[in-house]
């Protein structure tokens, strides 16, 4: 009776972005940021049970890439770096995307994503926009520091989460004590001022991206790149997508970066198509040295025991993180049809990443005192949820909406035989479970090892 990860097909036809859209808004998993002022583009704001999914997938994330492994340490670094940074990793240069405006209606639009465009309306007798010739829009977000605003105190938010982890790559690999082939890792916020933020979170103006830098000797690039091809993968099945709105897609030669040897991204199929949630990247020693070169220190690396000194490459693994939880949501919806023309919305998380564990339902008003305190004892494991209002079976349906994996429902006999009624999610099965064995059965069932 342990819930099933996701639909093992979920079909990709029935789940729209304006439902998921919709139950994010109404459940308060996400919501436009700043929404009683009418919103701002590119930014939004995650709710109760939004940042409980984000937060497992961190956890998730954190626990495979960085507790698990005894070669890769985490830091925290911060939002505005060295301007100096930005110079080096070629963003002040070459992080532009293609603009292109209307001068009739005066949007603004990707060159290369013109098929998005739709219909100009301020044109008469044409609904073709009478676009500009294309320019170069940098993308990162400026800000100033300190109180004068000139061009000396201007700096950058982090456009990526991946740059101060080589600016820091040298102190941290000796404070780790930790020798070639290591990797550093680092979960946070990132800023790109996207021209055309759409489709929900999937393209915002903030994001947050989970990195790891793998440092490695030139000799072993394919070797790595295989490896953490292979450790994505088997964690995006582990978060429970079905397998057949996965696919791997390697860039071709014209795409790769001129520093590149090999990229693959990890696309998911989302109602609007196939797209990237993850890039897995072998970016050589590119970074370490444009570091190296305009800071002056030296980056290279001495192996103790040979003794030869050489610049560590690297194979950069790059999820997003909102967009891996808008996949998730995605991947989860379902509209299932349970008899007699009934259909239930339920969201088929993994137990894992399920904004709530569990929900202890009494039967009665009058039950609230002994269900409160079995509330109490999971809520030391768990995020549990309490609902004493509505019938039952509409209680059940709040839950399964929001993807609770079991409910627990204490009704009059739960006073005298010290037992809950557990129904499971995606079966609706329903057992008696004593509650003195419900944290070590609950801890089963929620915590798999994978
Ligand atoms: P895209 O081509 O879609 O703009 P990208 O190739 O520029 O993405 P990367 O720079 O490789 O993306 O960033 C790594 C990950 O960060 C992406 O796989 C994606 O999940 C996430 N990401 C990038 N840009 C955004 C954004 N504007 N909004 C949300 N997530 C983003």
């Amino acid at each position: 009776m342990s819930p099933k990860s996701a639909p093992s097909a979920p079909s990709t036809s029935s789940v729209t972005m304006d439902k998921i859209v919709s139950l994010c808004a109404r459940r308060g998993f996400i919501f436009p940021s700043g929404d009683i002022y009418g919103g701002i583009n590119g930014f939004w704001d995650y709710g109760p049970l939004g940042v409980e999914l984000k937060n497992a997938v961190k956890a998730f994330w954190w626990q495979r890439m960085v507790r698990d492994r005894d070669d890769v340490v985490g830091i925290d670094s911060a939002i505005i770096t060295h301007p100096r940074t930005w110079d080096a990793s070629g963003h002040t240069e070459n992080f532009s995307d293609p603009m292109v405006d209307c001068r009739a209606c005066k949007k603004r639009f990707r060159a290369d994503q013109l098929d998005d465009a739709g219909r100009c309306d301020a044109r008469d007798g044409s609904s073709e926009h009478d676009l500009t010739e294309p320019r170069n829009f940098n993308l990162m977000l400026q800000t100033h520091i300190g109180a004068s605003a000139d061009a000396a105190s201007v700096a950058h938010l982090r456009p990526e989460t991946c740059q101060p982890i080589f600016t820091d790559f040298k102190r941290v690999r000796e404070v780790a004590r930790q020798k070639v082939p290591f990797g550093i890792a680092q979960v946070g916020k990132a800023f790109r001022n996207e021209i055309t933020p759409r489709n929900f979170t999937f393209r915002s103006r903030e994001f947050e991206q989970a990195e790891l830098e793998f440092f490695i000797h030139p000799s072993e690039r394919e070797k790595w790149f295989a490896h953490w091809l292979g450790e994505r993968n088997r964690f995006h099945t582990d978060l429970g997508f079905a397998k057949e709105s996965l696919r791997n897609r390697a860039h071709a030669a014209d795409e790769l970066a001129h520093y590149a040897n090999a990229a693959e991204d990890v696309e998911y199929l989302f109602p609007f198509g196939w797209q990237e949630i993850e890039g897995i990247h072998d970016r050589g020693d590119w970074d370490l040295r444009r570091h190296t070169e305009y800071s002056g220190k030296d980056l290279s690396y001495t192996d103790a025991e040979s003794k030869e000194s050489f610049m560590p490459m690297c194979i950069e693994t790059s999820m997003g993180v909102d967009r891996t939880c808008l996949a998730l949501l995605c991947n989860a919806y379902e509209e299932e049809e349970i008899g007699e023309g009934d259909v239930r919305t339920v969201m088929h998380f993994t137990p894992e990443i399920a904004p709530i564990k569990a929900a202890v339902l009494p039967l009665s008003k009058k039950l609230a005192e002994p269900a409160r305190a079995l509330e109490r004892t999971l809520r030391r494991s768990w995020n549990v949820a309490y609902d004493e209002s509505g019938n039952i079976g509409r209680r059940y349906r709040r839950q399964d909406e929001v993807g609770t994996p079991f409910c627990l429902t204490f009704d009059f006999e739960s006073v005298d035989d010290g037992c809950v009624t557990v129904r499971e999610r995606d079966s609706m099965e329903q057992e008696r479970v004593a509650i003195t064995d419900l944290v070590s059965v609950l801890r089963e069932r929620l915590e798999p090892v994978h």
